[in-house]
């Protein structure tokens, strides 16, 4: 993944102009009476940049390097500078003009939940400060430390937890009434944005077909607790189809799928 940008939007490289868009120019003079064409001032070269030295003790980058191997522990001055603040205008501003805050001491890269666990317990005993980055666009001052701050400072990229493990209770978090509604209703009534549904499922019926396959999974890991072995067929099959019934954050799903396949759907 490229790098992002210590000084403005996005990863490096990825540049957004309006030389190959004839209508932009004109529009923005027009609205906002600003011209585009002119040259703004360039932000400062990064070699100019005073990044201070991290203060960061010995016992602390050891514990570090354990929980998450060397490879993800970082005090690479880039490094440090992109997750120093957030993205927005008055960010960018101080940013590139190399006005900048209190620099974290280390960016750490967990990969796992129990290795965020042993971040956080070696930054209490050090007695740090951990600032979670996740994609760094806060816009609100919330990544910065305060620029007194003596303690070590860790920023925690979360940009290794990239995947969408579980969600607690499919069944639950879209009741029937939901699903003809359009995905920002989905989004809002599971508490997601709308975005994170996309990326993720793809379409409202990618998201529809994951929820079936998560009620048919777990009802089937359900069915491994009966014991049927024992039992004349009749009394096994009886038990193994009121089994199902009695879940009623299920019981539309079932039915939905029956119907997808052709059967009926009640
Ligand atoms: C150009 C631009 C346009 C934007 N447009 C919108 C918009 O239309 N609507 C909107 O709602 N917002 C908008 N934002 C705001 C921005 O997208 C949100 O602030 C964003 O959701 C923050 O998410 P993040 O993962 O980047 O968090 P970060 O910026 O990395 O972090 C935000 C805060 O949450 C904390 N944090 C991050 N991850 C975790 C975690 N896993 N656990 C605990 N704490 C955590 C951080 O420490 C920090 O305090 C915009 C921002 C920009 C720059």
């Amino acid at each position: 993944m490229a790098a992002m940008k210590w000084w403005g939007w996005g990863p490096v490289g990825v540049e957004f102009t309006h030389e190959d868009k004839p209508d932009l120019g004109p529009f923005i003079k027009e609205t906002l009476g600003v011209e585009v064409g002119r040259v703004a001032s360039a932000p400062i070269r990064f070699k100019d940049l005073h990044i201070p030295e991290p203060r960061l003790p010995d016992g602390l980058r050891a514990a570090l390097e354990q929980a998450v191997t060397a490879a993800f522990v970082s005090v690479d001055p880039l490094d440090r500078v992109v997750h120093a603040r957030g993205k927005s205008l008055r960010d960018l501003i101080r940013q590139r003009r190399g006005d900048l805050p209190r620099v974290p001491d280390v960016v750490v890269r967990p990969g796992s939940e129990d290795e965020v666990t042993v971040v956080l317990r070696a930054a209490v005993t050090s007695d740090a400060v951990v600032i979670p980055f996740g994609g760094g666009s806060s816009i609100s001052g919330s990544l910065e430390a305060f620029v007194t701050e003596t303690r070590p400072v860790i920023s925690v990229d979360l940009m290794r937890l990239d995947k969408l493990l579980a969600i607690d209770g499919m069944g639950h978090w879209l009741p029937r009434e939901v699903w003809p509604r359009i995905v920002d209703a989905i989004a809002r009534h599971a508490r997601l944005n709308k975005q994170l549904v996309y990326h993720y499922f793809g379409s409202k019926n990618g998201l529809y077909q994951a929820v079936l396959e998560q009620a048919y999974a777990d009802i089937r890991a359900r069915e491994q607790s009966l014991v049927l072995a024992d039992l004349p067929p009749e009394r096994a099959l009886r038990k193994l189809v009121l089994f199902a019934e009695p879940v009623p954050q299920y019981s539309w799903h079932v039915g939905s799928l029956r119907h997808q396949v052709g059967g009926p759907a009640s």
